[in-house]
């Protein structure tokens, strides 16, 4: 789809008209030209979290009419006080997220698909310039947040941890970043016990992929350091999900397929930061060489953990990831995982949840999250709830040995007990976010979470 920003008229497109007195949305054909009436929201009510769905709903207007270029005037659809900066950005992002369908394992029907190809902006000389370059940025980010999504959505026989590989490396060349891989031989020689414990059921070896962009003036400078939970598949483990629960867990790498997509858009986007993204990719499988609960290991920075559960494979990869990330002796660290069914229960389906003992950087993340509609909410990390980990036989456990209560916390302290060392650590549980919510407007399936959100907070630090 391209977004052209012009204010010549042409007489193929659909004009889209926005207005608050129409009784609802529809297509009005017959007229001199054919119009699509988008009912609004009152103007003093309208937000910027309601316009990206306004603008989202449009997309799926168009569609639903099987209509391919249509016309918006700036000025009308940005006609509300409360909707703050980079509009351009955001309308991009937006339009291409809601024009999203995972197509993969769909035959191209007959007559097409029904794709919108040209949306013109109608904007004043004026605005134009500033609007192009905003739109611009907002089609780089779209485009990220949309192959995180077929990452994501892409099934366990087809993203294994070698396939997930090849992505990032195919994702890494096309704008001229590093990747280094670790296979299972080099795993082990790192002594990274918790990933060798959760891939050693499997079929698939497990993978530890590095990618380095170095955007700083000075490689010198300190990197930012993101991980992502690359489980391609989980099944549990020993301790098997009962279905349905493991129907979606082909997701389980989407904190992987985030930060490679983060660090791709990033040096697309030429920031000026040195980054690196580290994602352990494991298949979690029930297998007579699977780890087993009660099962005592020794993590990479030798402290010893017994497994409460297997299906709390997640933290026992991340564990180990932050612990290598220490070589780099990073500025900042973020990990993204679709950590633990708990945060949902906390949050529901709409925020994604936040932990980290920097205020700073969680006051920067939440504003990132408004900004982009990728919204978090803060739980806390604090120092109490540090003996609710505590190992009977162990130093640790992988989950809450005291009682069954905000599995969500004791998972990211679970992760802070490795990344203690570090200036600043946040860890994202995107569980509640990878998938899309019913009245979003956007297709079934991932949603691309957190993309939009870091490379808005690391753009601009
Ligand atoms: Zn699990």
């Amino acid at each position: 789809m391209k977004i052209i920003v012009s204010d010549k008229k042409s007489k193929n497109e659909v004009k889209i008209i926005f207005s608050q007195d129409v009784d609802s949305t529809c297509l009005i054909t017959g007229g001199k030209e054919d119009v699509i009436m988008m009912k609004t929201e009152k103007v003093d009510k309208m937000t910027r979290r309601k316009w990206y769905l306004l603008v989202r709903e449009m997309i799926k207007e168009v569609r639903k009419h099987k209509i391919e270029s249509v016309r918006v005037i700036w000025s009308e659809i940005t006609a509300y006080e409360e909707l703050g900066e980079n509009l351009g950005q955001a309308f991009a992002e937006n339009v291409i997220m809601a024009n999203y369908e995972f197509r993969r394992y769909k035959k191209k029907p007959k007559e097409g698909w029904k794709d919108i190809k040209k949306i013109v902006i109608d904007a004043k000389k004026q605005d134009q310039l500033k609007l192009k370059k905003s739109i611009k940025k907002g089609l780089v980010i779209a485009k990220y947040v949309n192959i995180c999504r077929d990452l994501s959505n892409t099934p366990g026989n087809d993203m294994t941890p070698k396939i997930l590989v090849s992505e990032a490396k195919k994702m890494a060349k096309e704008v001229g970043i590093g990747v280094s891989v670790l296979g299972e031989k080099q795993i082990k020689l790192k002594k990274m016990g918790g990933l060798i414990a959760v891939g050693q059921g499997s079929a698939n070896e497990s993978q530890f992929i590095i990618m380095t962009y170095n955007g700083a003036d000075k490689k010198s400078d300190k990197p930012i350091v993101l991980i992502g939970k690359g489980v391609t598949f989980d099944t549990g483990g020993v301790d098997t999900k009962p279905h349905p629960y493991a129907l979606d867990m082909m997701m389980d790498m989407s904190g992987g397929a985030a930060v490679i997509s983060v660090i791709s858009a990033l040096a697309k986007l030429k920031v000026k930061k040195n980054i690196i993204a580290l994602v352990p990719a494991v298949e979690n499988m029930p297998d007579g060489k699977s780890f087993k609960p009660g099962d005592v290991l020794t993590m990479m920075d030798n402290t010893t953990v017994e497994v409460g559960h297997t299906d709390a494979e997640g933290r026992l990869i991340l564990a180990d990831a932050i612990t290598y990330a220490k070589i780099y002796k990073p500025d900042i660290v973020i990990d993204v995982a679709t950590l633990t069914g708990a945060s949902l229960m906390a949050l529901g389906e709409r925020a994604t949840a936040v932990f980290t003992r920097d205020n700073k950087l969680a006051k920067k993340t939440i504003l990132s999250g408004e900004k982009t509609g990728d919204f978090v909410w803060r739980l806390p990390l604090w120092e109490e709830y540090e003996s609710e980990i505590k190992g009977n036989v162990a130093e640790i456990s992988n989950i809450g040995t005291k009682n069954n209560y905000g599995g969500a916390i004791t998972a990211a302290i679970f992760l802070h007990h490795f990344a203690k060392d570090f200036r600043s650590w946040m860890h994202l549980d995107i569980a509640p976010t990878m998938t899309s919510v019913f009245d979003e407007y956007l297709a079934k399936g991932a949603k691309g979470s957190s993309v939009r959100l870091l490379v808005d907070l690391l753009c601009d630090e």
